[in-house]
């Protein structure tokens, strides 16, 4: 399939076009835990997964806050693919940091060929500790062979490029995180778990198991060492994206309760529900949860991101770490308030609010660690040496 040129078009115009069809595709995709494929199909067709590829690569040459914008404006109608192609959009913002001819060939597969991206760099025993891999990467001529698990592969059953991290031992013997962008390799990749979760439910968040999987030389992004480099350079993309998903979650729920309240009435009312106090007070504060959320977002969004990687990687790493975990929360917060406007009703299996509950929760649980930035935070800014080893003596 090839993705339409998305020179004019805007991204977020894109997203509120196909977001009415996403919503009414939603429930049963949760239902059965089935993976949107038609959605992606969509995306694709429609020049979305485009969006951030250089304008100059045919691509839609997206900044930060149209990606965000329009990865909340799918997220408001269906977080689970919204989030299925984050791993998409915001990765092939990274990987132009760093790239190089990989970069080059994934726009070119992207562009012609409609390719899609998934991810998996967290794994068993590591979870997102993604610096550390253990998976191997052991040379052979002309590549090398993977060998390893990962945890949670988002999108895979849509992914025709698949961007993996693994250890190869450097010349001290020392092990060094590299990446590895692939076509979806036919042999030597086997899904051990489907993804079955309690939310976001149509992601395909597999389990996999990397069995020799044989993997070119040319593969590799950037240099050797390279990987961390691009977390670090280019960590606003991903974060900043991150927080759009649950951020549009949380905007979808509240949206969606207050409808709901200006016109229900209960039998022991004559009024609608939105005439109880306790009802406006819940919406006055998820509003303002929701507007601290938006601003931190959105104020991370428009930071001068290589001033700031240039003057302190690594508190632009906190800084965009904080806010995503920060934004999580409190987009936390806000559906669980919807909830309690709502009442019991939104329990019930057909009511979206749930869904939208599960699905937030997710929020709360992918990168970056909220445990680990919150040490990160609190070292960078007391002077205390954040990477020393050991941690709590550094
Ligand atoms: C819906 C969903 C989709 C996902 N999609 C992807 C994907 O596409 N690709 C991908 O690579 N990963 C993906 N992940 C996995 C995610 O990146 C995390 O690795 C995973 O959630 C486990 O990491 P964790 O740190 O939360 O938990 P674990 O690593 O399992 O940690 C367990 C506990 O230890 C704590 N902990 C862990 N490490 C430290 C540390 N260093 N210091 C202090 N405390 C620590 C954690 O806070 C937690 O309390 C996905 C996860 C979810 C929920």
């Amino acid at each position: 399939m090839t993705a339409r040129t998305l020179k004019a078009a805007d991204p977020v115009a894109l997203a509120t076009e196909l977001a009415a069809s996403f919503a009414d595709r939603a429930a049963a995709h949760d239902r059965d835990g089935s993976f949107p494929h038609e959605n992606i199909a969509d995306l694709v067709a429609s020049g979305y997964t485009a969006m951030t590829v250089p304008a100059a690569w045919g691509g839609g040459g997206a900044g930060l806050e149209e990606l965000c914008r329009a990865q909340e404006t799918l997220a408001a109608a269906c977080a689970s693919t919204a989030f299925a192609v984050n791993m998409h959009v915001h990765g092939i913002a990274m990987i132009a940091g760093i790239g190089g001819d990989q970069a080059a060939w994934a726009y070119r597969a992207i562009v012609e060929d409609g390719a899609v991206i998934a991810g998996g760099f967290s794994e068993p025993g590591v979870g997102g500790n993604w610096w550390h891999p253990t998976t191997s990467a052991r040379p052979v001529p002309g590549g090398y062979l993977l060998n390893g698990r990962k945890g949670f592969f988002t999108g895979f059953p849509a992914a025709d490029l698949l961007f993996l991290s693994a250890a190869r031992t450097d010349d001290r013997g020392l092990p060094q995180p590299v990446g590895f962008l692939v076509p979806k390799p036919g042999r030597g990749v086997r899904v051990t778990a489907e993804w079955d979760a309690a939310g976001m439910r149509a992601t395909g968040s597999h389990s996999l198991v990397l069995e020799d999987c044989y993997v070119e030389a040319g593969r590799m992004v950037g240099e050797p060492g390279a990987l961390p480099l691009m977390f670090i350079q280019g960590v606003h993309w991903a974060w900043c994206s991150f927080a759009s998903v649950f951020l549009g979650i949380a905007r979808g729920a509240l949206g969606l309760v207050v409808r709901e309240q200006r016109g229900r009435t209960l039998h022991v009312l004559d009024r609608t529900v939105a005439h109880l106090p306790g009802v406006q007070f819940k919406v006055a504060e998820a509003r303002t949860r929701l507007a601290a959320a938006e601003a931190h977002l959105y104020q991370a969004v428009r930071a001068d991101h290589e001033a700031a990687v240039a003057a302190d990687p690594l508190g632009h790493y906190i800084d965009m770490s904080v806010m995503k975990n920060s934004v999580c929360r409190l987009a936390h917060e806000v559906v669980t308030l919807a909830m309690q406007i709502q009442g019991g009703s939104a329990l019930l299996a057909g009511h979206p609010l749930q869904r939208m509950y599960r699905d937030v929760v997710a929020g709360l649980l992918v990168p970056p660690n909220s445990d680990v930035t919150a040490e990160w935070a609190g070292k960078h800014a007391l002077g205390v040496p954040v990477l020393a080893e050991p941690r709590w003596e550094g």
